[in-house]
């Protein structure tokens, strides 16, 4: 019997592994599929949620108390990995001047840095975006993750730290007798006995908590994005403009997303959305008409009410936990969310308070 088994090898399962796994726990980690290639592969890497100010207090918690944590992450699973997750302090420049009231409010009470850019210096410190823009807003601070890199690693460094895991292992539904979690049975027929069950299942996690009775609401939001294979230093910045952003790699290669649709569990891409994408990306940056584009994907958002994770015990199945639904934001918020589930389950004294994520109080806390 393991003692912790966690459901899902996405960021959120992966870094709740490494929490608990040195805090000395044993763990062991089922993947339906591969490890970290659903929504935490396909995802941009900003490490902050695009316009913060539209957020609730709960998802600035997560990801306030994530990002001066995330270099430290990035050089220690380098460093113990051999694998860079490229964090790279790029800063985000919104280009949407009506935002100016909001967005300074919010930095002033969040301690944020915030610097008002006016035309001159955009098309100095940015001269590829398009001459429309009129100056801007630029966080310095805020950074970026290569997050498929950061996967690798993650992966890498908890199997070094003991943390078993199985892929190709789907589980089927939980086992439970006389409320407690006694551990999963999977897709092949097989019984995995545990002291501890966490859901982290990404968009898929509704499912297997569904047939105990428990509705909790998170459902698949596409998002499609594109690689541009460009030249580095053709963009400096993250550059967010109406919803669309653009993210330089230290490769040169370019991220434009994304799509926000409704069409349950399916991870097609359409022509229609390579053009829309396709045609914001060039009015936001002209050269890039002229970059080839390398790749076309769609990833699944695990979409809960606000953008709120569920993170916490089931209220009624001792021993059965959940780590989901962070929507748009999964990889900002990751080390806070994995810490934060790693607390509760060990009985550690709390990051944050976990009132707003649990299970049975998340709809009130909206
Ligand atoms: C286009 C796009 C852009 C994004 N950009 C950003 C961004 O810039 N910054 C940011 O912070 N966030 C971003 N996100 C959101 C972020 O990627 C997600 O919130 C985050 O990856 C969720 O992580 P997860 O581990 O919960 O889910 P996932 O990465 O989807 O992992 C869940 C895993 O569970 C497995 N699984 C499911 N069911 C079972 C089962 N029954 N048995 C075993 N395994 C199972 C799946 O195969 C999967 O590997 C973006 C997402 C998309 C799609």
């Amino acid at each position: 019997m393991t003692d912790h088994l966690i459901v899902g090898g996405g960021i959120i399962g992966l870094l709740t592994a490494r929490y608990l796994r040195q805090a000395g726990a044993g763990v062991t980690l089922l993947e339906r599929r591969q490890v970290g290639r659903e929504s935490s592969w396909a995802g941009g890497g900003i490490l902050s949620p695009l316009y913060p100010w539209r957020y609730a207090a709960p998802v600035n918690a997560l990801a306030r108390w994530s990002q001066p944590r995330y270099r430290a992450l990035a050089e220690e699973l380098q460093a113990d990995t051999g694998i860079d997750p490229e964090w790279i302090q790029s800063g985000l420049l919104v280009l949407d001047p009506d935002e100016t009231p909001r967005a300074t409010a919010w930095a002033e009470k969040a301690g944020a840095r915030l610097d008002i850019i006016d035309r001159d210096t955009l098309a100095r410190i940015e001269p590829a975006v398009g001459a429309h823009a009129d100056g801007g807003l630029l966080f310095p601070e805020f950074a970026q993750v290569r997050n498929p890199c950061l996967l690798k690693a993650l992966r890498r460094d908890v199997q070094a730290r003991g943390v078993r895991i199985r892929e190709s292992a789907e589980v089927s539904h939980l086992l439970h007798e006389n409320g407690r979690i006694r551990g999963v049975a999977t897709a092949d027929g097989g019984h995995i006995a545990a002291e501890r069950v966490i859901i982290a299942c990404g968009a898929w996690s509704a499912s297997l908590l569904r047939e105990l009775g428990q509705a909790i609401d998170i459902a698949p939001v596409r998002g499609q994005m594109l690689l541009y294979r460009g030249e580095p230093g053709l963009l400096k910045h993250i550059v967010l403009h109406r919803g669309h952003y653009a993210i330089p790699r230290r490769d040169g290669r370019l991220l434009f997303g994304s799509t926000m649709e409704d069409v349950g569990f399916d991870k097609t891409v359409t022509e229609q959305a390579r053009q829309e994408l396709e045609r914001a990306a060039q009015v936001l940056i002209p050269a890039l008409a002229e970059v080839p584009l390398e790749r076309h994907w769609a990833g699944l958002r695990p979409a809960s009410p606000n953008g709120i994770p569920y993170i916490g015990a089931h209220p009624r199945i001792e021993g059965l936990y959940i780590n989901a639904g962070h929507f748009r934001n999964g990889v900002v918020m990751a080390p806070a969310s994995a810490h934060l589930l790693a607390d509760l389950v060990l009985g550690r004294r709390p990051i944050l308070d976990p009132a707003p994520f649990a299970l049975d109080t998340h709809a009130s806390a909206a």
